[in-house]
């Protein structure tokens, strides 16, 4: 693909974002840099923003072969991607399979807890407000997303669980939470975009339960670079 980086349209917490010579197409950059708490902690974990981006176009070719679109196009770097130019839904869509971190504490359920069947929730994507949760019919009703967009997320978002679920039962881990989010092509059709790492899943080793992801960093619990190339290690085992 002939497609050239140009100017910085976005910057994010992990990310950035840059337009290219095609508008259909971004360029998107991971960086090192780590935030918690709605950015009240800020750090760095080195070499955190090559893993993030090797594995999360890992993750997208997976679940592209098992019929997920996502906005995954070419890896181009250690830390830079083409993806599709989409317009992300102002949503963080949470599956859970074990019960942790926020819903733990709102719910007083300890951590670990096995969840009958895995559970779907929604917070708006709304920094100045805390990321609150949000229900469908708020979603609907604020005009997110509609009653067959809302479909597609929702079957995506399990499928998504089943297959990552799957994935990372086969290399010694628990996927015990995750949050994606999806973006909306120029048609209209509803792709998964962001990232899947580390930095936005939980993942604990199925043998001790320790801790694989960035929940290393939130709680201060040590080797947190070591947890990221643990998890990136053992997918490319
Ligand atoms: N998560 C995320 N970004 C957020 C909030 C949550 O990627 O802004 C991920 C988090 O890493 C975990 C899952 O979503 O895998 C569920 O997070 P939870 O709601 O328990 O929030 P937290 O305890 O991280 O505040």
């Amino acid at each position: 693909m002939n497609i050239t980086k140009q100017n910085q349209i976005y910057e994010g917490k992990a990310k950035k974002v840059f337009a290219t010579n095609d508008p259909a197409y971004y360029i998107v950059e991971y960086k090192d840099d780590a935030t918690a708490f709605n950015g009240i902690k800020k750090g760095t974990i080195t070499g955190k923003g090559i893993i993030n981006n090797r594995m999360s176009n890992i993750m997208f070719r997976l679940l592209e072969k098992n019929g997920i679109r996502t906005h995954f196009v070419e890896e181009i770097s250690d830390r830079e991607t083409i993806v599709r130019a989409v317009k992300i839904m102002p949503l963080e869509i949470i599956v859970r399979n074990v019960a942790a971190g926020s819903f733990s504490k709102r719910y007083g359920v300890e951590e670990g807890r096995e969840l009958l069947h895995p559970t779907l929730e929604f917070s708006l994507k709304n920094d100045a407000l805390n990321d609150p949760l949000i229900n469908e019919s708020h979603i609907a009703a604020l005009g997110i997303a509609n009653e067959l967009e809302l479909d597609v997320i929702r079957r995506m978002a399990y499928k998504i669980n089943d297959v990552m679920s799957k994935f990372f039962a086969g290399i010694g881990i628990r996927l015990i939470d995750f949050k994606i989010e999806a973006g909306k092509l120029p048609d209209g059709t509803i792709v998964l975009a962001d990232e899947i790492s580390p930095d936005t899943c939980r993942f604990w080793d199925a043998k001790t339960n320790e801790k694989l992801d960035k929940d290393r960093f939130r709680r201060d619990l040590g080797n947190v670079e070591e947890a990221y190339q643990e998890i990136f290690r053992r997918i490319n085992v």
